[in-house]
């Protein structure tokens, strides 16, 4: 019996455990991007199609098993086609990842020096600007970068540069400002720019009664660690974006915790 429990042909070795990991990370990241999309959907169909083609040669029905065959030959041509909009997401989110931008990394590799205290984000003025702006029904979309410094997005709208206080914070979404189409983003405590065209989720399950800003306030979490602060227009009522998903209706001071709890590592 002992031999039977005898794993010694296993030769695991400590690359196998990166190995291991890496696919993890991919396949991770693979199934945010596709979560609760269509590309979910053709996934299925692909693999479907595909099960259905190994039984297909399995019975040896020629004629249509060469039929099939010649999808499964052009396959990872078609899978790239059909996945493009994926795949762009997925190399996007890996060529503006921001390493130094990531709070952890910078003061592990800075902790002689306090980095963080000058450049850290005023929460207490955007909370303050949030509250304002809900109570007077006035719509906003705030995103605080976090790793993922957002370059390609920050090009999309006009340059602000300027230190977060409540009062820019609620004149760039003043009504008729020009600025206040779009949304803002924040790295640090620096507004860098305003009136940025954000992605939009494509998540089938999204309540139909929140519009583009909700969407978008998704849409940007989907792929990316920022955070985003919603101010509905319609309701007055604040959202924060998150990983892809919406926390809404949320209070002026349920909103300090969070970006408190978020922004805290
Ligand atoms: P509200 O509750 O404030 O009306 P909503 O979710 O219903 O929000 P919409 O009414 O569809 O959103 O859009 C309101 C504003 O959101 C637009 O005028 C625009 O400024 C902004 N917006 C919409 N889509 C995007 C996007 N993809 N990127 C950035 N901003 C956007
Ligand atoms: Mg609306």
């Amino acid at each position: 019996m002992i031999h039977l429990l005898n794993f010694s042909f296993i030769n695991f070795r400590w690359e196998d455990i990166i190995d291991i990991f890496l696919v993890s990370v991919l396949l991770y990241q693979l199934y945010r991007l596709v979560r609760g999309t269509a590309a979910l959907n053709i996934f299925i169909g692909v693999a479907v199609f595909y099960v259905f083609y190994r039984s297909v040669r399995l019975f040896d029905f020629e004629l249509f098993s060469s039929i099939l065959g010649k999808f499964i030959d052009v396959g990872v041509i078609a899978i790239l086609i059909v996945f493009q909009q994926e795949l762009r997401k997925f190399f996007l989110f890996i060529g503006t990842y921001n390493v130094m931008g990531n709070k952890r990394i910078r003061k592990a590799m800075f902790s002689w020096g306090d980095v963080s205290k000058e450049t850290e984000l005023d929460i207490f003025s955007v909370v303050k600007a949030c509250r304002n702006m809900a109570e007077g029904k006035i719509g906003a979309l705030l995103i605080i970068t976090r790793g993922n410094d957002l370059k390609f997005y920050v090009n999309t709208g006009d340059p602000v540069d300027a230190r977060v206080s409540v009062r820019m914070i609620e004149s760039i979404f003043f009504k008729n400002s020009p600025l206040h189409d779009g949304a803002l983003i924040i790295t640090n405590n620096k507004i860098r720019a305003a009136r940025c065209v954000l992605p939009v989720t494509e998540n089938n399950d999204f309540p139909a009664h929140l519009g583009m800003r909700h969407r978008a306030a998704v849409g940007i979490t989907e792929n990316t660690d920022s955070l985003a602060i919603v101010v509905s227009e319609q309701t007055g009522e604040i959202a924060l974006g998150r990983d892809g998903a919406l926390e809404t209706n949320i209070s002026p001071d349920n909103l300090k915790d969070l970006l408190e709890k978020y922004l805290s590592n």
